[in-house]
């Protein structure tokens, strides 16, 4: 199993602390979204579980636990991740029950001898009875079992958790492994540059940007951004265009852009939105804050076209200091 090259410090620990049968009995392992966190656990979940590990500490993939395990029926691997419902949709949470059934599987010995791995993935997706549940599995270890929580938002977990997990959080890599990492996924260099800019450094959201074709939306955003600078286009056109397709993601396109305009600008070089020196930079800041904080607000009860239309007046008119 090949895992993404700026992992390599963190596999390198983990297995080491593995083969010396050192590994806490939960680990929090969490970052953005697109760093690897999921590869990350299920490289652990595999050696763990794994007869005979390679020399780099990854799984054979050919013994008896991992075939087991890649057929999805190794009896002391458990991932605890959305069930559906009775209508066969998706549960939004991780539920009480899922975690009763979990204590009760982990009062069981462990069928193979070995190592008992559970991943509880998204973890921060625990409501609060759950949460509440697994305190009590935490509160008593046993030697043998190891979970791994996995998040994108840590800080949603309660603080009990989290303080009874030893944490593992996941960086944006260098921009040099990140476009190196992304080449390999067969992206042209100028792309790959591009699309790291639009997901600030984040690798697999880089990749996400290219194959969902964002890199197109943003240079709409930037458009929409520039047209209303120049009074080619109302706030309120622009506002229902937003609100109407793809509205956070435009936001986080406008959020972006305006954060590259000032770095832009901070480099001495001309504006592309309209804008002129240097003097721009803490509006565009303020900008950025604003944008992030309209997404937000695209989750409460109030009107997206109003939340936008908000949003763009501000960057319409031009203010003083
Ligand atoms: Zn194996």
């Amino acid at each position: 199993m090949t895992l993404p090259s700026w992992l390599g410090e963190h596999w390198r620990q983990l297995s080491a602390r593995l083969q010396r049968n050192e590994l806490p009995h939960a680990l929090l392992i969490c970052g953005d979204a697109g760093l690897g966190k999921r590869a990350l656990a299920s490289a652990l979940a595999k050696a763990a579980l794994c007869d005979s590990r390679l020399g780099d500490g990854h799984a054979c993939g050919i013994c008896r636990a991992c075939q087991l395990l890649s057929a999805g029926s190794h009896p002391d691997h458990v991932p605890i991740e959305f069930e559906p419902r009775d209508d066969g949709k998706l549960r939004s949470e991780i539920t009480v029950e899922q975690i009763r059934k979990l204590s009760q599987r982990l009062s069981l010995s462990t069928q193979y001898g070995g190592l008992q791995v559970v991943i509880i993935d998204p973890a921060d997706k625990m409501n609060t009875s759950a949460a509440n549940a697994l305190l009590k599995t935490l509160e008593e270890p046993s030697a043998s079992t190891v979970i791994l929580l996995v998040s994108d938002r840590p800080a949603r977990l309660p603080a009990t958790i989290r303080s009874r997990c030893q944490r593992i959080e996941l960086r944006n890599p260098e921009p040099g492994l990140a476009r190196g990492w992304l080449e390999a996924q067969g992206v042209t260099v100028e792309t790959a540059e591009a699309a790291l800019a639009c997901a600030l450094g984040n690798p697999g959201e880089a990749l996400n940007a290219i194959n969902s074709n964002a890199m197109g939306l943003r240079d709409e955003c930037a458009k929409d951004l520039l047209g209303l600078r120049t009074a080619r286009i109302s706030a309120l056109t622009v506002a229902e265009a937003w609100a109407g397709d793809r509205p956070a993601q435009r936001l986080w396109h406008a959020a972006v852009i305006a954060r590259d305009e000032a770095l832009h600008l901070a480099n001495g070089k001309p504006g592309r939105l309209g804008l002129t020196g240097a003097k721009e930079i803490p509006k565009l800041a303020a900008w950025f804050a604003a944008a992030n904080r309209s997404r937000e607000l695209l989750d409460t009860q109030l009107r997206s076209e109003l939340v936008m239309l908000d949003l763009l007046h501000t960057w319409q008119m031009p203010r003083r200091p």
